[in-house]
Formats: structure tokens, C-alpha cells, sequence
């Protein structure tokens, strides 16, 4: 059988590596970005290899714009063999059993089994070479912060990959190999370049997938400008929670009554293609640094590499519905310029009950895509308030020293409290690059399912998802490993799903 996986991010490399690995099919990984060739022959650029801090190139340019607002902002995504795993930060977390406990239930058959599923991620994590930095690998900032975490009476977290762990302070694990980002393409791509049934089509950007009657049988678009396409008995597409959705919306594949607006031929009837859309809305607040941190921030890296990362804070509100609710974690160091210091606190609602789209437009005569987030627009405001209190519980975590005896907070600025907090949240909220959920795994295509619980696409053969878009929650943890652990399962039950039944 020939599989052409669209997209090489986490998703797409490792389906793509894992499936080419057993030698049955032969594997087209397509790529809308360019290719940098295997880790070993050294042409990648440098900024997408140095795991220091996150990279500005190679970016889509994707913005967020939320109906009725006149605020938009960046919504990060690289195009580059890799994907985001090619410029994140690199933290390794799993998810918690409750994750996976649910995807099962969506879909109605125990595929997601935690305990089967933990295979996966052993898998994901020696490809990734996941592994725990020793403590004074990390910066002087991430010391504070935990230090400050532990005297505000939190536990240290033994193992944050335990998946039945609950609060706690973690020195996280990191997807890193000697400084290096060790993206997905480097753990399953660069083993498999050379086989014969595999190979690669970079800078082909993939514009519409081509159907007979209800059958996929390929995909086609530009490819260094020049009209270009491909067939195969199987399209898996991967291109992530922005991505996939967008290029089932453009072939036709969605609610008929938007693809209508937008001027799309409709050629299958999904509603919920684009749909319930998640990622965990962020707030962040900022520090001035005064004391010796920058002297000993300077001091340590004249010996180490100084991550902007690494400790994570998992807390939980009182809105919470689960082992924990939040994240709350430091980021800083120097600014990309290396001219300026920055110093922060994330604030991460892990469990939001917010949902947003990603959907076609039809402006001036052509077509465009909107990505609406819609964070913290539930009616109950559960989210905000929970925020709220995650703002509440970084300020009283960051009171202690030694972090309280470095930094001191500048924006929201400690006189923002109470009622205000909750309106500098309503208009300052971010995302935390995790957005997932928009080609939903579920049983009922009109209740908003997209794809069954094997990642097949309802009603349509010949197509699969294999990317955060197929999550029906986003995972209460980051989501880089979760979807490198996903498609990996997808990609090693391959045979096994093509050969059941539907339901
Ligand atoms: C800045 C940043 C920091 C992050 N930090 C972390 C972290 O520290 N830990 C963590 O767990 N997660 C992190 N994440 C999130 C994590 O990286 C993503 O959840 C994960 O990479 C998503 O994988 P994916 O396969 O769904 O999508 P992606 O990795 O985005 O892959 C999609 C791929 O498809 C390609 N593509 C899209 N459209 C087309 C098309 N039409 N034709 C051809 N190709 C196409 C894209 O170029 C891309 O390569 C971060 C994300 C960002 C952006």
C-alpha cells in the first residue's frame, strides 16, 4: 500500500518513521516547509537545533483573531521537517490516565488503554532521548522558582511522567540530546531516510486532497511554486490542529452550511471538522530582576547552557475536576537579541471548558481561514476564575524566597487584584502552543466526531489523522510527546486498523 503522510511534524515523522520502519508499505512524507536532510549531516540552522531557547524562523504566521474582538495575536507553528517539534521547548510530559481513560470513552473502544499506551511513550521517549537534566543543570532562575515552589509547601514531583501523579514541583523531563532540540524528524525520520519504500517531498505545500466519490486517493498542491501532486491508497494527515482541519475544509469535507458561506463545494457532510477547538489558555506575568540573578545567571552560563526552561508547578484550583488543573511555570533568560533580560511566570489552565474553531472565509474572492480560540468564553467563566486563582497561587508561590528576594513583579503589578485580575486576564490572555482537538476522535459524526477511535475519518475512505487535531480534550500536560505517542500507536497498528471493521 502507498501512505502519503501530510505533514512532517511530530505527528507526521513519527507516524511516517514508525510505519516506514516495518518495511510493509511504501511512505511518502510530504512537507509543506524544507528539509534540512538527517541530524548526522549537519546542514540544519543552528537557531532550530539550539534548545536554549524557542526560534523565531520557519514560522507559519498564524494569528488568532476571536469574533467580536479587535485583539489578535501570534499563534506560533513551524513549517520545517519536524514541525513544532522543531522549535519548541522541549519539555517532555506525558499525561495523566484520565487523558487517555477519556479519548477511549469518545471513541468507544479501550484503544487509548493507559497501560498499553505507556509502550508508546517508552517508545516516543528513547527516539526523543527524553531524559531529567541533574538540577544544576538548570539555570539560576529555574532554581529560584523551584526552591520558592517547595517553601510554599508544594511536594517535589518524583516522576511528573508518573500518570497517576498528582500536584507537585517538577524538575521537567526534556527532549534534548547534548543542547541539541531532538525533534521528531531526528527520532523517527532520519533511522528510515535511505530505505527504499521511503522518501520524502519537501516544500510541497498540499492544497486539497483528491477524492473519488467517497474514496481519498491522493493529494495535490504547489511544490516550489509548480503545480504538483501525488497518489496513494491512504492519506493520513497530519498536519496538525490547525492544519488538518484546514485542508478537510478546503477540499470540501466539513458543515455544509459553512463550507457554503465560504464558497466551498461541499463533498462530504462532517460537521465537526475545525470544531472544539482547545489548547490551555495562559496568562503571564513579568518580572524585574533585581538582586544577584543576573550575576549568577551570567556566572552559570559562562559553565553551563542556560535553559529558559525546566521547572513546571502543577497545582490545583478549586474549579478542578481531576488530579490537577494547572501549570504554573518560569521562563526566562536573555531576550533572542541576547541585548535584554526577560523574567516570567506562566499561568496554564490545563482543563479548559472554552471551545474554538478554525474556519473558512471567503474575503475579497478568496478564500482564508480564521483561527478563533475563543479562550475564556465559557458561560459559567470557570476558566477565568480559575485563572484567577492560578494568578493568585503564582503570586503567593513567588512571595517566597529566594525567588521573592531576586525578582519583583512588574505587569499585571501587584496592586491588580481581585475583580481586576479577572479583567487583565479577559484582555491579556495567551495561548501555551498547544492547540489540539479540532478533527475530534468520537463516535457520532453528527454530534461533532471527525474521526473514529483508530484516527479513520467517518464516512470517507482512504483517510486517517494522526496529530493533537484527533485529541478529544487536549492532554492535561504539554502535547508534543502525547502526539508523537498517538501517531506512533496509530502507525504500529496500522494493519490492524486498516483490517477493522467500522462501526
Ligand atoms: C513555540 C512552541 C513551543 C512548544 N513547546 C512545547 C514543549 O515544550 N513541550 C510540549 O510538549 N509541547 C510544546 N509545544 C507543542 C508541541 O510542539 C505540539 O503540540 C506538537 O508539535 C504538535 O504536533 P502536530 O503533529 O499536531 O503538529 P505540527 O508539529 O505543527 O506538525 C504539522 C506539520 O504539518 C506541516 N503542514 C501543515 N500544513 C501543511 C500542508 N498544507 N501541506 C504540507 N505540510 C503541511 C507543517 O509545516 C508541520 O511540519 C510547543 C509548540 C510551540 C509552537
Amino acid at each position: 500500500m502507498r501512505v502519503i503522510v501530510v505533514g512532517a511534524g511530530t505527528g507526521g515523522a513519527t507516524f511516517a518513521g514508525r510505519l516506514a520502519k516495518e518495511g510493509q508499505h511504501e511512505v511518502v512524507l510530504v512537507e509543506a516547509g524544507p528539509d534540512f536532510g538527517p541530524f548526522d549531516g549537519h546542514g540544519w540552522p543552528f537557531e532550530m537545533l539550539d534548545s536554549r531557547r524557542i526560534p523565531t524562523t520557519y514560522d507559519w504566521g498564524l494569528e488568532n483573531q476571536d469574533p467580536g474582538s479587535d485583539r489578535s495575536y501570534k499563534l506560533e507553528r513551524a513549517k520545517i521537517m519536524g514541525g513544532c517539534s522543531a522549535h519548541n521547548g522541549c519539555a517532555a510530559v506525558r499525561g495523566i490516565r484520565s487523558d487517555f481513560e477519556k479519548w477511549s470513552k469518545a471513541g468507544g473502544a479501550d484503544f487509548w488503554n493507559p497501560d498499553e499506551f505507556l509502550e508508546d511513550f517508552a517508545a516516543v521517549d528513547e527516539a526523543l532521548n527524553v531524559r531529567t537534566l541533574p538540577f544544576e543543570e538548570f539555570s539560576p532562575y529555574q532554581q529560584d522558582f523551584y526552591h520558592a515552589a517547595i517553601a510554599a509547601g508544594l511536594p517535589h514531583s518524583n516522576n511528573i511522567n508518573d500518570i497517576d501523579e498528582g500536584i507537585g514541583v517538577s524538575i521537567c523531563p526534556m527532549n534534548k540530546k547534548g543542547g541539541i532540540r531532538w525533534n521528531a524528524a531526528f527520532g523517527f525520520v532520519d533511522p528510515v531516510r535511505g530505505q527504499d519504500n521511503f522518501s520524502i517531498e519537501a516544500n510541497f505545500e498540499v492544497t486539497e486532497l483528491l477524492m473519488d466519490g467517497r474514496r481519498v486517493t491522493g493529494v495535490r498542491g504547489f511544490k516550489m511554486g509548480e503545480a504538483h501532486k501525488l497518489s496513494g491508497d491512504m492519506v493520513v494527515l497530519a498536519s496538525g490542529a490547525y492544519g488538518s482541519p484546514m485542508l478537510m475544509l478546503r477540499s470540501g469535507i466539513g458543515d455544509p452550511a459553512t463550507l457554503k458561506e465560504a464558497g466551498i463545494e461541499l463533498r462530504h457532510d462532517l460537521p465537526g471538522v475545525g470544531r472544539n477547538l482547545q489548547d490551555h489558555p495562559a496568562v503571564v506575568l513579568n518580572y524585574q530582576a533585581k538582586g544577584q540573578l543576573i550575576g549568577r545567571t551570567q556566572a552559570h552560563e559562562k559553565l553551563r547552557l542556560n535553559y529558559d526552561e525546566g521547572t513546571i508547578v502543577k497545582v490545583r484550583s478549586p474549579f478542578a475536576r481531576d488530579l490537577f488543573d494547572m501549570h504554573i511555570f518560569s521562563v526566562g533568560g536573555r531576550t533572542p537579541d541576547l541585548a535584554n533580560w526577560y523574567w516570567q511566570v506562566y499561568v496554564a489552565l490545563l482543563t479548559p471548558l472554552s471551545r474554538g474553531q478554525v474556519r473558512p472565509v471567503r474575503k475579497d474572492g478568496s478564500l482564508h481561514f480564521a483561527i478563533e480560540h475563543s479562550h475564556v468564553t465559557d458561560l459559567e467563566r470557570m476558566d477565568v476564575q480559575a485563572l484567577t486563582w492560578g494568578v493568585e497561587e503564582a503570586r503567593r508561590i513567588t512571595s517566597f524566597a529566594p525567588f521573592a528576594t531576586e525578582l519583583e513583579e512588574r505587569t499585571p503589578g501587584i496592586g491588580t487584584k481581585g475583580q481586576a485580575i479577572q479583567d487583565w486576564i479577559q484582555i491579556e490572555h495567551q495561548h501555551y502552543y498547544h492547540p489540539a482537538s479540532t478533527c475530534s476522535i468520537g463516535r457520532d459524526p453528527s454530534a461533532g466526531a471527525v474521526v473514529d477511535v483508530y484516527g479513520r475519518v467517518h464516512g470517507l475512505e482512504g483517510l486517517m489523522v494522526a496529530d493533537a487535531s484527533i485529541m478529544p480534550y487536549v492532554t492535561i500536560a504539554n502535547t508534543n510527546i502525547p502526539t508523537a505517542a498517538l501517531a506512533h500507536r496509530l502507525a504500529r497498528n496500522f494493519d490492524a486498523i486498516l483490517g477493522m471493521n467500522r462501526a
